[in-house]
């Protein structure tokens, strides 16, 4: 048997028998993992009095040749972010990126970075310091972990360059900007709504151009994941 140590955040559980429950863990080291909880709703001392939702832990993880489930040891909290569940604003962002993460991310698949990124998205929810825009950025950077990003700076079709500064048409079913050529697409985006779905910085941009990258995003989302997640 392996052991290691790593932080981790739920992404969902379900029970096991009476005191048992399959935890979904988005985990530093493995990515989205699926580990057994034994004894998770008896022991408080092992599990932190049970693992919250949009709290940080740290868990023992311990993992057996030959067989796919894992098994969680014990859990330390590391980070509540209580504030997530302030209002109903923080809330849903909070609920909406950890969505993103289960419905994006592959089982086994070590995204540390994306980690990094989700505990400081979370904290700054939980803090009330962020807006949609985090979250916006947030999903973008899950996007691109799983290998799903939207293609912004070519045709998604033939590949042709966007010229630098131009507006473009944007086709969420064919994965991105489509060029005239290849019929456009059925969104139109500004060079201000490309530079932010880029992640290329806010200067110069207006809330039509920020209103705009929002829609194109949603719909891009809502392709990649088969829901109705963004909203
Ligand atoms: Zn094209």
């Amino acid at each position: 048997m392996k052991r290691l140590l790593t932080r981790a955040i739920l992404l969902g559980r379900r029970a096991s028998g009476e005191s048992n429950q399959i935890l979904t863990l988005f985990t530093e080291a493995r990515g989205v993992i699926v580990a057994i909880a034994r004894g998770i709703l008896r022991s408080k001392k092992r599990f932190a009095g049970g693992l919250q939702t949009f709290s940080v832990y740290e868990v023992t993880i311990e993992e057996r040749a030959g067989s796919d489930l894992a098994a969680v040891g014990e859990a330390t909290l590391v980070e509540a972010n209580a504030g997530a569940v302030a209002d109903l604003g923080r809330l849903d962002r909070a609920t909406h990126v950890l969505r993103i993460v289960r419905a994006l991310l592959p089982r086994n698949q070590p995204e540390p970075a994306l980690f990094d990124d989700l505990v400081r998205t979370l904290r700054a929810v939980s803090m009330g310091e962020s807006g949609s825009d985090d979250v916006a950025r947030f999903e973008l950077r899950a996007l691109s972990g799983a290998g799903l990003e939207p293609a912004l700076d070519r045709c998604a079709v033939c590949g042709k360059p966007v010229p630098e500064g131009r507006s473009a048409r944007f086709d969420p079913d064919r994965g991105g900007v489509v060029c005239r050529t290849d019929g456009g697409g059925p969104m139109g985006l500004s060079a201000g709504a490309l530079r932010l779905l880029a992640s290329e910085g806010a200067a110069g941009t207006t809330d039509r151009d920020s209103a705009a990258a929002r829609a194109a995003l949603d719909a891009f989302l809502e392709r990649q994941t088969g829901s109705s997640l963004a909203k």
